[in-house]
């Protein structure tokens, strides 16, 4: 079996197409959807994700303002920062980009950004409406994984989903999403005795680790949906945590690493953002 590619560049742009569209109907009713960036320290792989984020923002029309922070701010500097960015009403949506310097309480920054404008969906008040099933802002991944698994048009209910990795911005989040589809979830993690046993049952499997080829086509099904979120760097280029040549032999359908659910990340990112913006409406 050669499997079907699950397209991040298209998917990603069919959504930012369709949410541009609908960010120049908000401006007609005077809301310019504003994502709210804070980059802290100068770490280069974050550097390209803030570039990338604005670029999103650019594409759909938002207003984005990145907010570069010096590497030895302090707690009450940042959390000072994100209160300002709370009370600003061109701002729907706050981002602190992880991972901080280690000075820096993540948990701390992530809880004083308002649940409304938590467009990455971190806060624990979003956490506990995805556990709950009720209405929050979904973690962007995760988020957009899901979109990709949808996008098969296969029946999830009572499916075998295996996540590996059990991480709050990625597994948890994933396999709970998962859930919600009535699929029928396992989680595997660092410390799961016989992963292959998990990932041979899996219908659907989504890897999120940062072990690069820590899957391979023996621990495949034929004709599963294989989701890599994993991002690696092996000498120089950019792969995932699937060995894609191999195991592309053997799913139904898989996703590349670059170009898969990374593209996915932002698209949700910018919807999450066009959904804050949104319901100030309701609340104007
Ligand atoms: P993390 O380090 O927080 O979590 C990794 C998880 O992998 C842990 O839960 C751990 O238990 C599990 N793990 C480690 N070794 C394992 C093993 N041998 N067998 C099974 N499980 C094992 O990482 P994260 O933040 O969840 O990110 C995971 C990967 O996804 C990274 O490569 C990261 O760069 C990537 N990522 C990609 C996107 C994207 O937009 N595509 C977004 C976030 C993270």
């Amino acid at each position: 079996m050669t499997a079907k590619i699950l397209d991040g560049k298209i998917m990603s742009t069919e959504l930012k197409t369709r949410i541009s569209e609908k960010t120049e109907k908000l401006k007609e009713q005077g809301i310019v959807p504003g994502l709210a960036v804070i980059l802290v320290g100068d770490d280069p792989a974050s550097e390209i994700y803030v570039r990338n984020k604005q670029k999103g923002c650019e594409e759909v029309g938002f207003y984005s303002l990145t907010i570069r922070m010096s590497g030895t701010a302090s707690q009450q500097e940042l959390e000072d920062e994100i209160d300002r960015l709370n009370q600003d009403p061109k701002i729907h949506g706050i981002l602190v980009q992880l991972p901080l310097p280690a000075h820096l309480d993540e948990n701390s920054a992530l809880m004083r950004i308002l649940p409304e404008k938590d467009v990455d969906g971190f806060h624990l008040i979003n956490a506990g409406h995805l556990m709950t099933g009720t209405a929050g802002v979904t973690a962007c991944t995760p988020k957009g994984a899901l979109h990709m698994i949808k996008s098969t048009g296969l029946d999830l209910t009572g499916k075998e989903a295996v996540v590996i990795g059990r991480s709050n911005i990625v597994g948890k989040p994933m396999a709970m999403l998962l859930l919600q589809e009535n699929c029928t979830v396992t989680m595997c993690h660092s410390r799961t005795k016989d992963l292959k046993a998990h990932t041979l049952n899996a219908d659907i499997l989504v890897v999120a680790v940062g072990k690069p080829g820590i899957i391979t086509a023996d621990m495949v099904k034929p004709g599963a949906v294989v989701i890599d979120v994993g991002i690696n760097r092996v000498d120089g280029k950019v792969c995932g945590d699937v060995d894609f040549a191999a195991v592309s032999q053997i799913a139904g359908w898989i996703t590349p690493v670059p170009g898969g659910v990374g593209r996915m990340t932002i698209a949700m990112l910018l919807s999450n953002t066009f959904d804050a913006a949104e319901r100030t409406l309701q609340h104007a």
